[in-house]
């Protein structure tokens, strides 16, 4: 293991759009900054949608203009599959312990690929929730960043394989790499380690991981990536066959206090962009959205309004009860109440897209000087150590980006103090 010791202005844990954000912000004010990701790229939950809404715009508009700012900015040091192992108070500063785990790939990667061309073990692709392989060797994406590959060595032979090492014409893999710790002092820090889909096993009643056509909100937007498993085509995982309809489940799991007791906010648009994109593959199929109620808060509402015209798009009011496959018709059923007519509704459709909300990373157990709330959110108590993104609270992309700006003024009052 091997030990490095550097000082900065500003920690930022987490390199999603909240924590990319807050850098540049930083950096473009003169602070030096260490921003950190335990993956090995950056862009956290953005970079695996197809498009986000208001706009629709790919993940990659805003995340490559960011990322050309951050490439070109000294003052930022960025350490991916980088972790906070411990933080200390001493004299006003935070001395932070950094653990950073080896990629076995250098900085000479041109991510030109022959490695993986070469490479004959299989691994399950993380990056689309595991719904097809990659090999041991392998980047996350043509866009990612940083450019260059990672092995995982659950699945890597090794030195008794060799190949990848064998046809690198760049000297870039380094099997034996080890762990490294870097001693950080910095004066103030930023969390922004965002959030994870929740657990839809957890809700039994909608069966999902029962039936491969009862996915996720966001298995839909890697479905409907172009970089993804169907590269692009939104298809019954069951069969691979085109889908004539689907129904999508609101609050999967949200607002209810046996799951998530909370709103995240987000999931009503995003159903509402995931509809625009089966109407925009298949102009045949019928959409049903099965809602508590629809939150579109302030210009998100006309998005709404928009996509609320198409009349294959239909809203039902009431909380869904149970989904099931029926073995006769090969359909998924949704059973729902329709509170509108006080009907008790059996929805059958090809495809269930259960809208499951966002799930706080919180950093327990760090530090006195960081607290959660009950479901995981950080409590902002202390101008030293701050927060931006959905880890304070769920919200959509617009607003965790002025989040990020005001939490690095947070910061810099507290610099500026010491
Ligand atoms: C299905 C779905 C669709 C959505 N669509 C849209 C949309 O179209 N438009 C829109 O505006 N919003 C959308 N959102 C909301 C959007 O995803 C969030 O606003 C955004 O991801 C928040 O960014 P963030 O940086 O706070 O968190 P994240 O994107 O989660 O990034 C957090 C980063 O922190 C890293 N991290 C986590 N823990 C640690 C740790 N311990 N140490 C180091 N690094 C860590 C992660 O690896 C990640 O890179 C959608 C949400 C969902 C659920």
């Amino acid at each position: 293991m091997t030990q490095n010791k550097i000082s900065s202005n500003l920690l930022v844990i987490g390199a999603g759009i909240a924590g990319i954000s807050s850098a540049l912000e930083a950096a473009e004010t003169g602070l030096n900054v260490i921003l950190i990701d335990k993956e090995p790229f950056i862009g956290g939950n953005v970079a695996r949608f197809n498009r986000y809404f208001p706009k629709l715009c790919p993940p990659g508009c805003g995340l490559e203009i960011n990322i050309r700012r951050l490439r070109t900015n000294p003052a930022i040091k960025l350490f991916t599959l980088a972790e906070v192992a411990s933080v200390k108070k001493n004299n006003g500063k935070y001395n932070v312990g950094i653990k950073v785990s080896p990629r076995h790939v250098n900085r000479l990667c041109t991510a030109c690929g022959d490695c993986a061309k070469v490479c004959p073990e299989k691994t399950a692709n993380e990056f689309n929730y595991k719904m097809d392989e990659t090999t041991s060797v392998n980047i996350a994406n043509e866009s990612a960043y940083p450019q260059q590959y990672v092995i995982d060595m659950k699945t890597c032979k090794g030195e008794s394989c060799n190949k990848c090492v064998e046809v690198c014409k760049y000297n870039a893999i380094e099997l034996n790499q080890t762990e490294e710790t870097i001693d950080a002092e910095v004066d103030s820090i930023i969390v922004a380690t965002g959030w994870e889909p929740y657990n839809a096993e957890n809700i039994e009643v909608l069966q999902f991981g029962k039936h491969s056509d009862i996915i996720t909100n966001v298995i839909m937007e890697r479905l409907a990536s172009p970089n993804g498993p169907t590269k692009g085509q939104i298809l019954r995982l069951s069969s691979n066959e085109k889908i004539n309809s689907v129904a999508f489940v609101q609050c999967a799991g949200s607002r209810d206090e046996n799951y998530l007791e909370y709103c995240s906010s987000v999931c009503c648009m995003a159903s509402i962009k995931q509809a625009k994109y089966i109407r925009e593959q298949h102009p045949e199929a019928e959409v049903h959205i099965h809602y508590i109620d629809i939150r579109a808060n302030g210009i998100l509402e006309s998005f709404y309004n928009e996509v609320s015209k198409d009349e294959k798009i239909h809203f039902h009011r009431g909380k869904v009860a149970k989904v099931f496959h029926n073995p006769e018709t090969n359909k998924m059923v949704v059973e729902a109440e329709d509170t509108l007519t006080g009907n008790l509704m059996q929805n059958p459709v090809e495809l269930v897209v259960l809208a499951t909300g966002m799930k706080p990373n919180s950093l327990n157990g760090l530090t006195d000087e960081i607290s959660f709330d009950k479901n995981g959110f950080l409590n902002l108590t202390n101008g030293a150590i701050t927060g931006c993104g959905v880890i304070t609270e769920p919200k959509e992309v617009a607003s965790v980006v002025q989040e990020a700006t005001g939490a690095v003024l947070t910061a810099l009052q507290t610099i500026n103090r010491n």
